[in-house]
């Protein structure tokens, strides 16, 4: 059994995380200022003796005897993240630098949730490991891009300093049951509006590209990771791409909506194109997605419906 630090594990994917480890039988300790977590995510674990709850803002120092960190705290939604972007910026930064300095005294092997925005508004596609990015270092969506950029300097930087034990995931779009309503990701969007029959707002001409990975091939994925010996950084996701406006239409059919698209201004900067390339993942840690977007799309939908 080992002890695990979840940062952000209130979240979205962080409570999907625990869930995972405490389910491999692991000690698992959940850290989060709850900014976008909720207690509803986690309140099925908290009975459990292996699991322990601590509400604690990363951005400030603390100590934690642990063997494992997964690093995910940060809002992850353009309307959370760009809230506060200073405090955004803080996070990734600060938040990295405390959680580091937890695994060099304590010797863990720690994970940093990274993000396919480090490519920005990409000129290469799809994207690999080795493309640097085409990011704008003063728009709206530079706190979360350029802080988490600098996350994965900060990891390299104790790695080869300190010879503290890491890996950077580079994450993908991913959904799936207990996203929150209002964070304003398109998945969580489209689903409420369709479900609630209002109208489906698409960004732009809706020709702009994702491409979605359902939380539990995910979560396999950064546990994969975290048990390998590399250090990455390395992209996690599911590499079929849909337009916005496909994703609009799969959710009306599977809704049996009567919404309507609209179509609204497209927000500066948003990256036209996305897809990974998951060669290194796939070669490395075997990571394949399994579940295909209208299947995780039902499972989604279905858990809306019940919270709804
Ligand atoms: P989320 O907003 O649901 O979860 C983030 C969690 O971090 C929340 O519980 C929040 O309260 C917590 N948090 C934020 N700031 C904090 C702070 N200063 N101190 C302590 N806790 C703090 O988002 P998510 O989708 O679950 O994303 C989790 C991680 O994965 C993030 O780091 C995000 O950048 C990364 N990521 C997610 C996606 C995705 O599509 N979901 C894609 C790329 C990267
Ligand atoms: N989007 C949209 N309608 C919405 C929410 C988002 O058309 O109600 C678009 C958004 O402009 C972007 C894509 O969907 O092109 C994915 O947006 P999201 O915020 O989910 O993630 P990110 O842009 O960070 O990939």
């Amino acid at each position: 059994m080992k002890r695990i630090l979840v940062t952000g594990g209130a979240g979205f994917v962080g409570s999907h995380l625990c869930k995972k480890l405490l389910e491999y039988g692991n000690e698992v300790i959940c850290l989060d200022n709850m900014f976008t977590g909720n207690k509803e995510n986690i309140k099925n674990f908290l009975d459990f003796k292996n699991f322990e709850f601590i509400r604690h803002d990363v951005t400030e120092p603390i100590l934690i005897e642990v063997d494992e960190i997964y690093n995910l705290a940060c809002p992850a939604s353009p309307i959370h993240y760009q809230n506060n972007p200073v405090k955004t910026m803080k996070t990734s930064v600060l938040g990295s630098i405390n959680m580091l300095d937890i695994a060099k005294k304590t010797k863990s092997r720690i994970l940093q949730a990274s993000t396919s925005e480090i490519y920005g508004d990409p000129l290469e596609h799809p994207q690999k490991e080795s493309y640097w990015g085409n990011v704008n270092t003063i728009g709206f969506r530079s706190c979360y891009d350029e802080g988490k950029r600098s996350a994965e300097t900060l990891f390299f930087d104790y790695h080869r300093q300190h010879q503290v034990n890491i890996v950077i995931a580079r994450i993908f779009n991913t959904y799936g049951p207990r996203m929150s309503f209002d964070d304003g990701r398109v998945v969580s969007n489209f689903i409420i509006q369709a479900l609630r029959s209002t109208d489906i707002t698409i960004y732009g001409d809706g020709m702009q590209t994702r491409s979605f990975c359902y939380v539990n091939d995910l979560v396999s994925g950064l546990i994969k990771l975290m048990e390998s010996k590399l250090t990455g950084p390395i992209n996690l996701g599911n590499p079929i791409e849909f337009t916005i406006l496909e994703l609009a239409k799969i959710i009306l059919e599977l809704t049996n909506s009567k919404s309507r698209i609209i179509f609204k201004k497209l927000p500066k900067d948003d990256p036209k194109i996305r897809k990974p390339d998951i060669t290194k993942a796939r070669r490395e840690i075997s990571f394949e997605p399994k579940i295909e977007l209208h299947e995780g799309l039902k499972l989604t939908i279905e858990d809306f419906k019940n919270r709804l």
